[in-house]
């Protein structure tokens, strides 16, 4: 099979930014890049979007830029000694502002901590490392346990156990960069931290239409709001990194499983990210550990896969990328991987996109179609067909170019900007043409095409045709 149907979102660092490794990245594999605003300047991530539109032009393939946002990540503040340690069973004292902190007292800058904790609040350090628990919390000053000892330097991160904290997920950071991403047309922007749905429809407000909104889900609380909150995004990015830290670890898979089977019902595309092959940091190989990670979030029909550290600073990262699409491809040839899509029906809106949908993986499967070629003006129906996982390539047709990019990052599209045909037969006509040319299929392969006749009116799928190569 040499079409892969589920996608890659490579982490852009000081390891991949030159134009040569991008183009290496994205000749191995890559279908998404992801621009992390928690590094690099606005010069670099400019740098880097112009680099990746060049390559997308110079090959005629539509490439999706994800710019994610920081978020409200709290960090303790500095040390007199650049670190302290935390001594197990003893007492430590955090307080508000920004000085040094020293022995046991660990000065923190954020005033929305101390408004919500209370004796029994668990804090982790330093990606869940060091662990305390609050026994009095008295405004500017709270005093804790040490329950998981160890050393804690300047700047570290912070992370929360139960308790919501009254914070936005926008910094005044975060609206900068993001309008800085907005106006270099990124395709999509994740949000860091979204504790609830309104959190998602402030970002709605700044982002508009202009971009798509990807929620990172890695609190406790957006965990627990999850319906709510996957109505109101476009996509979904399991961030393992940070849920892994705010929930007991044993629940990352659990959560993992659900977000990918409520965002496939949706169809809205779903992200499985961070430590996938972490060890590729320094190693030319990943674990046989990691390996099946990669692979146990395809069979559960993920849309795409990030690789993090190990594309943004690792030592391999285009070995990284490859050996991410052998693993792919590997599941994606295994017929339990299509048996469970098979045997795992969606509910259906009552429409003519999910009816066309649904139709195309029943086509697909009785007729053997090589592909179905959909037009979109938003990308809507291409998801729709895309959430039902047909076992042929979906060639998504617009005249839009963000919606173009934005298909990359979908399972199985193959997005193409095309300008609108004007007849039926001139359809016909040029999807013959894309089908040799642009998909690489032969003389006597089987087809499908839906379109919304008359073209260009979004919403108006009505038309799926069977038609043979010729
Ligand atoms: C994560 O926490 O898994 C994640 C993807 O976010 P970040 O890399 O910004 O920590």
């Amino acid at each position: 099979m040499e079409h892969r149907f589920t996608k890659i979102l490579a982490t852009i660092g000081p390891a991949s930014s030159s134009p040569d490794t991008l183009r290496l990245l994205y000749d191995v594999g890559v279908n998404a890049f992801r621009l992390n605003f928690s590094h690099g300047s606005h010069e670099d991530h400019a740098r880097s979007v112009g680099f990746i539109r060049d390559i997308a032009k110079d090959k005629d393939r539509p490439i999706c830029i994800v710019a994610d946002m920081q978020g409200p990540k709290l960090r303790v503040g500095p040390f007199k000694n650049g670190s302290t340690d935390l001594k197990y069973g003893s007492t430590v004292t955090l307080k508000l502002g920004d000085e040094d902190g020293d022995g046991d007292v660990i000065m923190v800058p954020h005033p929305e901590l101390f408004a919500a904790l209370e004796p029994g609040h668990v804090l982790k350090f330093d990606d869940g490392k060091l662990q305390v628990t609050v026994e009095s919390s008295s405004g500017q000053e709270i005093k804790a346990k040490v329950d998981v000892p160890g050393t804690l330097s300047d700047r570290k991160g912070l992370n929360v156990i139960g308790a919501v904290l009254p914070m936005s997920a926008m910094t005044d950071k975060d609206r900068e960069d993001m309008a800085f991403a907005l106006e270099q047309n990124v395709d999509y922007i994740a949000l860091s931290f979204v504790q609830t749905p309104q959190d998602v429809l402030d970002a709605r407000e700044i982002i508009g239409d202009r971009a798509g909104i990807i929620v990172k889900i890695e609190k406790p609380s957006a965990v627990e709001q999850l319906d709510e909150i996957l109505e109101l995004t476009d996509a979904v990015m399991v961030a393992r990194g940070d849920l892994g830290v705010e929930l007991p670890l044993e629940q990352v898979p659990v959560v993992q499983r659900r977000i990918i089977r409520k965002a496939r019902g949706l169809g809205k595309p779903v992200i499985v990210a961070t430590h996938m092959l972490e060890s590729m940091i320094d190693s030319p190989t990943p674990t046989r550990a990691e390996a099946s990670d990669v692979a146990t979030a395809v069979y559960l029909g993920t849309d795409a896969v990030m690789l993090s550290a190990e594309t943004a600073v690792g030592r391999h990262p285009a070995t990284a990328v490859a050996i991410m699409d052998r693993i792919i491809r590997a599941a994606e040839t295994d017929p339990e991987f299509w048996d469970y899509f098979r045997n795992r029906r969606l509910a259906s809106d009552a429409t003519s996109e999910d009816a066309i949908g649904h139709s195309v993986r029943s086509i697909a499967e009785i007729m053997k179609c090589k592909a179905v070629f959909g037009y979109t003006s938003s990308g809507s129906t291409v998801q729709r067909i895309s959430r039902e996982r047909p076992p042929c390539q979906i060639v998504g047709l617009t005249p839009h170019q963000g919606t173009a990019n934005r298909l990359a990052l979908s399972w199985g599209v193959q997005p193409l900007k095309t300008i609108d045909p004007s007849s039926f037969d001139e359809m016909l006509h040029h999807i013959q043409h894309l089908a040799t040319d642009y998909v690489g299929l032969t003389p006597g392969d089987k087809i499908m095409i839906s379109a919304g006749i008359p073209f260009g009116r979004p919403g108006s799928t009505d038309t799926l045709k069977v038609a043979t190569v010729d």
